[in-house]
């Protein structure tokens, strides 16, 4: 296998599951060996029914899924050598933790040994090395979870398919486990796929999302990208907080463009998916990229009223009405001297041609 070559590979994948309705609609994606990619996207967009494929749990109705190389269109699940740890592919309540680690082992064959090394080993690096004689029902939610990865990466699988596996998890932990997960696939170089409808935790571990709409991938990237540079209106809400501005475009120059905001004024935009002069197009700014009181290099300039403030410690967040919409929303980092704002004030406002981007109504 050359190195370019993609380890996973989904072509023109289709999928039906009533015969009428396709659920995933023409799904393209090669993830390179040791990436760690993630599907994202809001529930019933056709994630799970994705990874499912890749399994093997689910047929496609159409298209070819490539794992090294190979079709895996006829390969059973269990011959497809996947690690899996999906949020309701419980462990075995009556095993031991140990055991429930053994068991994907012991289908392998592998001298007791061996297997009992490997255990350990991989108990250790979800740091559940002491719990290995403990029943799952003896176990918190955050530890079972990690079990589970345990057992996903125990018998050295190439690829790893996670579902949702932190869904049930609260707020610190997840966020310490998805650190974790990140880590251990650093350390490990597998290759792992990754299902959430959660973007901030899409960014936080990725190096590619795909973010999903309606069994579509509405663009693949890289977090970076997909924040700073969303193709459509719709990555560009789903991704990150974001101002969204409705208006016509005036005139188009170049790569730049002019939109009215229903007769409250002109802002000039970057032109990255747009029709004609007369369309309607939906303009994307996030709100840590709105200065208060900018200097008369800003070509956008605007007054805002402020409607609410709340203080976030290491931020004010401001609702302002601008241009006759009332959901703005202005992030002031509270290092700066505008923390003295008050409710019903009005403020000069101002943003950067490169900080907004006129997008696809249609989108
Ligand atoms: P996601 O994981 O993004 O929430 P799913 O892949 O689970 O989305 O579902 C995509 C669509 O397919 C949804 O409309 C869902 O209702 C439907 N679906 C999922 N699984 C089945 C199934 N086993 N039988 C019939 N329809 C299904
Ligand atoms: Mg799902």
């Amino acid at each position: 296998m050359s190195n370019d070559q993609p380890y996973v590979q989904f072509k023109n994948v289709q999928k039906s599951y009533d015969g009428v309705i396709l659920v995933v609609k023409g799904f393209n994606l090669d993830v390179a060996e040791g990436e760690f990619i993630t599907m994202l996207g809001p529930s019933g967009s056709g994630k799970t029914t994705c990874l499912m494929m890749l399994a093997g749990f689910e047929t496609a109705t159409h298209g070819d899924i490539i794992l090294d190389g190979q079709s895996i269109n006829d390969v059973a699940p269990h011959k497809r050598n996947i690690g899996m740890v999906f949020q309701n592919y419980a462990l075995f309540p009556h095993m031991t933790v140990a055991e429930n680690l053994m068991f994907p082992l012991e289908v392998r064959n592998m001298p007791k040994s061996d297997a009992q090394k490997k255990v350990q080993k991989a108990l250790d690096m979800v740091q559940m090395g002491s719990f290995g004689q403990r029943r799952p029902g003896q176990l918190s939610g955050g530890q079972q979870q990690r079990v589970a990865v345990a057992r996903a990466l125990v018998f050295d699988a190439k690829l790893v398919l996670m579902d949702e596996p932190l869904g049930a998890l609260d707020k610190q932990l997840r966020e310490q486990m998805q650190y974790e997960i990140k880590h251990i696939h650093d350390n490990l170089g597998v290759t792992v796929v990754y299902v959430t409808h959660d973007q901030s935790e899409a960014l936080t571990m990725s190096d590619r999302i795909a973010v999903f709409d309606d069994g579509v991938v509405k663009q693949l990237a890289s977090p970076s990208e997909l924040y700073e540079k969303p193709d459509n209106a719709f990555v560009a809400q789903f991704i990150g907080e974001n101002n969204t501005l409705r208006g016509k475009i005036t005139s188009i120059d170049g790569n730049d463009c002019r939109v009215d905001i229903d007769g409250h004024g002109e802002m000039i935009a970057q032109a990255i998916n747009i029709g004609g002069v007369g369309d309607m197009t939906t303009l994307s700014l996030r709100p840590e990229r709105v200065w208060l009181d900018p200097d008369d290099t800003f070509p956008n300039v605007f007054e805002g009223k402020v409607e609410e403030l709340i203080y976030l410690g290491d931020h004010i967040r401001t609702r302002m009405t601008v241009c006759g919409h009332d959901e703005f929303i202005v992030k002031i980092p509270n290092s700066t001297d505008h923390k003295d704002l008050q409710v019903g004030d009005t403020t000069k406002i101002g943003w950067k041609v490169e900080d907004c981007r006129a997008l696809d109504c249609t989108d």
